[in-house]
């Protein structure tokens, strides 16, 4: 399957991103791990974008161009693939269409997953991400801590609060998603599109994607 996933932060698009890849071997392309795994790397490009995501602000389109532009085109993404992240802005979600174009690639829908905002501001502050770049598994302090307290399940390394889940940048975070990434709904809506569910639990969000691919 080919989808976008939108949805605020905290909408569990990574959640539903990860149960889809294990359904038909989908790829998962999440923008925000590749970028914190690009800080964490050092490189040009997490240099570039440390400062924006710190301060919970997009990083520019260019730069995210640029590595879905090469993103798409690998061969893992030939069986299909999750957007987990982006596009965020219109001119990302503009210029994705014109490179799909480009390369041949026919998108089945983007899945809009609608959370009340008491609940994504429950998760985002509970949440918990696993330090090393190359795994980044997710837990929730309240709903799915690591066995052992501080330590990643899958890699033992430390479990942190990521820099931009503190109250102030979750709070940018939500107002910068209302005013660059929410428009995307009426952009694909428009597009023909658009599938909105609105649903808390993540096996919902699932079963409504299989139907409407069913249908
Ligand atoms: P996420 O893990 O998807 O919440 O992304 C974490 C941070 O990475 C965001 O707050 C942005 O700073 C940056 N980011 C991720 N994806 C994008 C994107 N498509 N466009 C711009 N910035 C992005």
């Amino acid at each position: 399957m080919k989808l976008i996933l939108l949805g605020a932060p905290g909408a569990g698009k990574g959640t539903v991103a990860k149960l889809l890849t294990e359904l038909d071997g989908s790829v998962q392309i999440s923008t925000g791990d590749i970028l914190r795994g690009a800080v964490q790397a050092g490189s040009d490009l997490g240099k570039q974008a440390e400062a924006f995501m710190n301060a919970g602000d997009l990083v520019p389109d260019e730069l995210i161009m640029g590595i879905m532009e090469k993103r798409l085109q690998e061969p893992d993404c030939a069986k299909g693939f999750l957007l987990d992240g982006f596009p965020r802005t219109i001119p990302q979600a503009e210029q994705l269409k014109t490179l799909l174009e480009k390369i041949n690639i026919k998108l089945d829908m983007a899945v809009n997953i609608d959370v009340p905002k008491d609940v994504i501001l429950d998760r985002l502050s509970t949440r918990r991400t696993c330090s090393n770049g190359d795994c980044q598994a997710i837990y929730n302090v309240k709903s799915n801590p690591p066995k052992q307290e501080g330590k990643c399940d899958k890699c033992g390394s430390p479990v942190i609060q990521r820099e931009d889940e503190t109250k102030e940048a979750i709070s940018h975070r939500l107002k910068t998603y209302d005013e660059k990434t929410a428009p995307l709904i009426g952009f694909y809506d428009k597009e023909n599109m658009l599938l909105t569910v609105s649903a808390t639990s993540s096996d919902d969000v699932i079963n409504a994607i299989k139907g409407k691919l069913a249908s």
